[in-house]
């Protein structure tokens, strides 16, 4: 197993040792091959990323990435979204679950739902033009891109509560419509109850009562606003992970951020990219993975928490914290 390292830029060079010295606690025979990308490889060089380390990449199993901060080039493509494309990670998917002793912004921890967003296509298909009296960008929507994602969800329905909510704006947005009955075919092949709901009346049930979903699933942008939004159910945009699956490969990274306001002062969160950690090997089906949780809910009640959740610890003693209780209880 060969694991592309991407720390990137700001937070993502403190978030990342942290969770790599968690991930190390389980002493597993993995290969890490560090990968310098982002705005300050561009600084340096020129380049943000070359088509060389797209090879790097594509020679390894799995990426555990940062934050990149975005640079200021007019030229300048997005890494993230380069990747996703490169090596095909076609499902986004976010859990959205509370960790213990600590809440959001509704003040509620009776929720557990994973937002399950289309990757590669929608609006951030790539295809635009821009001018200074018009621009635009073609959104897409195909039948593959519906029915794989419709699939990736209703999988993990099935070993959930078989419950798909199933997210649109198919009212306004004619493309949407083909998504819309993708999935609910889809659905309905794989034995799993669904629902759909519009996107905006969505964002407002996902604040009034989270405890009602499981599994949504929508397409690219919904989902990209939709699972930042729900980072407030959480408490902090420090604990919500996120995985890009595909076919072959897999890539990790917390939802947040290069967050330059706090970066180089020690004291971000470092949890998201620690339950990234926990993805990760449950990715690759080590059930010792579980142990994570415990770890976090042990720091948690001891008050190991970094300043975003109200508490003195730094970033890389919370991880120091979360790997010492993995190390000892494993
Ligand atoms: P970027 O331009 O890379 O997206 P950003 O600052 O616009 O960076 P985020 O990094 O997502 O966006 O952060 C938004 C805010 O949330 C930050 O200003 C920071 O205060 C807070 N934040 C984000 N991640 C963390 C974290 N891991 N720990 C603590 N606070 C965080």
């Amino acid at each position: 197993m060969k694991l592309a390292v991407i720390e990137g830029d700001g937070i993502g060079r403190e978030v990342i040792p942290a969770a790599l010295e968690v991930l190390d606690a389980f002493g597993l025979e993995l290969e890490k091959v560090p990968l310098e990308l982002g705005y300050l490889r561009w600084e340096r060089t020129g380049t943000a990323m070359s088509e060389e380390d797209i090879e790097t990449i594509k020679k390894c199993d799995a990426v555990l990435f940062g934050a990149i901060s975005t640079v200021p080039d007019p030229g300048y493509k997005s890494i993230l979204l380069s990747i996703r494309k490169e090596l095909d990670l076609y499902a986004n998917v976010r859990p959205v679950k509370p960790l213990p002793g600590i809440v959001g912004v509704t003040g509620r921890n009776d929720f557990d739902f994973i937002i399950v967003r289309e990757n590669t296509e929608g609006l951030y298909s790539g295809i635009e033009e821009i001018g200074t009296e018009i621009s635009w960008t073609k959104r897409v929507v195909t039948r593959k891109g519906s029915e794989r994602i419709a699939e990736y969800a209703c999988q993990l329905a099935k070993k959930r509560s078989k419950k798909l909510t199933i997210v649109h704006k198919s009212n306004v947005l004619k493309s949407d419509k083909l998504f819309l009955d993708v999935c609910r075919q889809t659905a309905g092949a794989c034995g799993v109850e669904y629902n759909d709901m519009l996107v905006d009346s969505m964002a407002y049930n996902l604040m009034m009562h989270p405890e009602k979903y499981d599994v949504v699933v929508t397409t690219n942008i919904f989902g990209d606003i939709l699972s930042d939004m729900c980072a407030a159910l959480v408490g902090s945009l420090g604990l919500v992970p996120s995985a890009n699956i595909g076919k072959k490969y897999a890539f990790f990274e917390p939802v947040h951020g290069s967050a330059p306001d706090i970066a180089g002062k020690g004291i971000s969160n470092p949890l998201a990219a620690i339950i990234c950690v926990k993805m990760l090997l449950d990715w690759m089906g080590k059930p010792e993975a579980r142990i994570i949780d415990d770890a976090i809910a042990d720091v948690i009640q001891k008050k190991i928490i970094t300043p975003d959740l109200g508490g003195k610890a730094s970033t890389a003693e919370l991880g120091h914290a979360v790997a010492k209780y993995i190390i000892q209880n494993l």
